[in-house]
């Protein structure tokens, strides 16, 4: 496996690849590698003949007052893990790397993405500035690694939405593939988060999950208005003493415009995003909605 930590060797890996014959599969993360990424990985290897797996801390999609500094960096040991998996290359840039003008909003206003209505509700509402963090690095990584397929985790639902619309807008001439979510086993969505969470914190966690159950159960047997989905969604979340629900909310698959009225037929997203102190656990799930009869 080898590691590339500039563009322009990450360009050289790309090409030779291409010289083969062989696709390319991206993988983009942020290290601190659990299984969740590990399914990516996999998936990847199914989609393509060589595999890259990016490891960045893309310093532009977080706010100010969130955990850029205090994020998990355990690259060696991501590098073990990946070289296990018989991942192909390993990008790790350097912030320099990836944003040559500087990567605060003052220092690199030359070129910016806007992500519009989609950013509007769920996440987007709340984290000012991170999805047009997320499309710029993920803009940035399809250049730099030159991928035939870039593989993300509906975990990040919202993200996942939004990239597919990127790429199909911009017209990027790579395949947006989305992994199911991987779960520990009590059904907490695994993220490297978790690790923040304190022991009484990580025994309620499960309600999250078992929030976006509740509302899948909901839907499932004939729910139709949006608003009594939510309310089984804050069910569960209400017996977790120290959860501090941000949001619970049911809105269309696609355009992550919220809903009203649910008819058959209709693909949503319903999402959740949930405090335990300091540390921001989020679930979802893409549910079609059953067809009346
Ligand atoms: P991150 O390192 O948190 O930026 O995540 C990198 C990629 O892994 C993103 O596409 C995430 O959606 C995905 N991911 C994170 N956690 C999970 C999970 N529990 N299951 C599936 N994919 C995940």
């Amino acid at each position: 496996m080898t590691t590339l930590t500039d563009v322009a060797a990450m360009h050289e890996w790309a090409d030779a690849q291409h010289q083969r014959g062989a696709t390319i599969a991206l993988v983009p993360t942020m290290g601190a590698l659990h299984s969740g990424h590990l399914a990516l990985v996999e998936e990847a290897k199914r989609q393509a003949d060589a595999v890259v797996t990016s490891i960045f801390v893309n310093p532009t999609q977080f706010a100010p007052d969130e955990d850029y500094d205090a994020y998990p960096r355990t690259l060696d040991t991501d590098r073990e893990i990946l070289a296990e998996r018989d991942v192909d290359a390993v990008f790790a840039p350097t912030v320099e790397a990836m944003y040559p003008f500087g990567a605060s909003t003052t220092e690199e206003p030359y070129i910016s993405m806007d992500v519009h209505t989609l950013n509007d509700h769920l996440c987007g509402a709340h984290r000012p500035g991170h999805f047009e963090g997320v499309v710029t690095v993920v803009t940035k990584l399809l250049n730099a690694c030159k991928p035939d397929v870039a593989v993300f985790g509906q975990k990040d639902a919202q993200q996942l939405v939004i990239l597919k619309h990127l790429a199909q807008s911009l017209l990027f001439d790579v395949e947006i593939v989305g992994v199911p979510t991987v779960r520990e086993d009590d059904g907490l969505a695994c993220s490297s988060r978790n690790a923040y969470l304190s022991d009484e914190e990580r025994a309620e966690a499960p309600q999250v999950y078992a929030a976006i159950q509740a509302g899948e159960q909901a839907i499932a047997s004939g729910e139709q208005h949006a608003e009594a989905v939510v309310r089984a969604m804050q069910k569960p979340l209400g017996q977790a003493e120290h959860a501090r629900v941000q949001y619970a909310s049911v809105v269309d698959a696609s355009s992550l415009q919220p809903i009203t009225h649910l008819h058959p037929g209709d693909d949503v997203l319903i999402a959740v995003a949930v405090f335990f102190g300091d540390t921001r656990l989020i679930d979802n799930a893409f549910v079609h909605v059953p067809s009346s009869d």
